[in-house]
């Protein structure tokens, strides 16, 4: 039993990165320019957002580039072309941001919080040491909070696995980040996709059992690796990863979806 009706998959830009901040202490030589995604899910109760991106006002602004980015030591700022905008990809689907009821954060990082001023109706479901990290003094250099810490925020404060509603369940997948979770949506033809959000970056994340390049917990975030694959083998799921440069290139994207 199912609410989903379809994923659709929306590319929202790209970052550069050492490949390090991917795989832990493995390609130093490289850089990596690796998509950002979100996952707009239909459902008989409204559409779901899991995850929103980065925000373009902290790239298109020369003051909030230099102090979010440049002077944070990344390499440069995310790419986000005019059709990769977060409103842009919703508006090639038809779907306005007032349409979507619920957020899913997987954790709080820049890349994931972006466009929740645009979403300041929904309500956002979060792990409860997600949330608490998020309001700590945390010290995260990727993690911007002024792009979620507004007064009128509908917080959900959730803890380890559960369900949203029949056909979308939030894993628990603390490594990456204190309380990162993760997403397993069952579709009306019976599939099922695992979208595992940071938990691991990259395939070879999941086929090595490679950590994650940040990591607050290396034996949760192994854990965690090794869980997402376990509800792949048991449920025949396929894993959708966020941030693979080359597996987003297989993957259907928007306007077309998985159903
Ligand atoms: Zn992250």
């Amino acid at each position: 039993m199912t609410l989903v009706s379809k994923i659709t998959v929306l590319l929202l830009g790209y970052e550069i990165i050492p490949k390090t901040v991917s795989t832990r202490d493995r390609g130093a030589r490289f850089v990596m320019s690796e998509p950002i995604c979100a996952y707009l899910i239909e459902t008989e109760r409204g559409f779901v957002l899991f995850d929103t991106g980065v925000n373009v006002d902290n790239i298109r602004d020369p003051v909030r580039r230099e102090s979010l980015f440049m002077s944070r030591g990344w390499l440069a700022p995310p790419i986000v072309l005019p059709e990769h905008d977060f409103l842009a990809q919703l508006s090639a689907v038809g779907v306005s941001p007032a349409a979507i009821s619920d957020v899913v954060l997987s954790h709080v990082h820049c890349d994931h919080t972006g466009n929740l001023k645009h979403l300041r109706h929904a309500r956002i479901w979060i792990q409860r040491l997600e949330h608490e990290f998020a309001f700590s003094n945390h010290g995260n250099l990727a993690v911007f909070n002024d792009d979620f810490d507004f007064p009128d925020m509908k917080w959900q404060i959730v803890d380890g696995d559960w369900e949203l509603m029949p056909g979308i369940e939030g894993v628990y997948t603390r490594g990456h980040m204190p309380g990162h979770q993760s997403l397993v949506v069952t579709l009306p033809k019976g599939g099922v996709k695992v979208l595992t959000a940071d938990a691991g970056d990259l395939w070879e994340n999941f086929e090595d059992e490679v950590l994650p390049g940040e990591s607050c917990d290396d034996v949760a975030a192994l854990a965690s690796i090794r869980k997402l694959k376990a509800i792949a083998e048991a449920r025949s799921a396929e894993l959708i990863l966020l941030h693979d440069p080359v597996r987003v290139q297989t993957l259907r994207l928007a306007p077309e979806f998985y159903d």
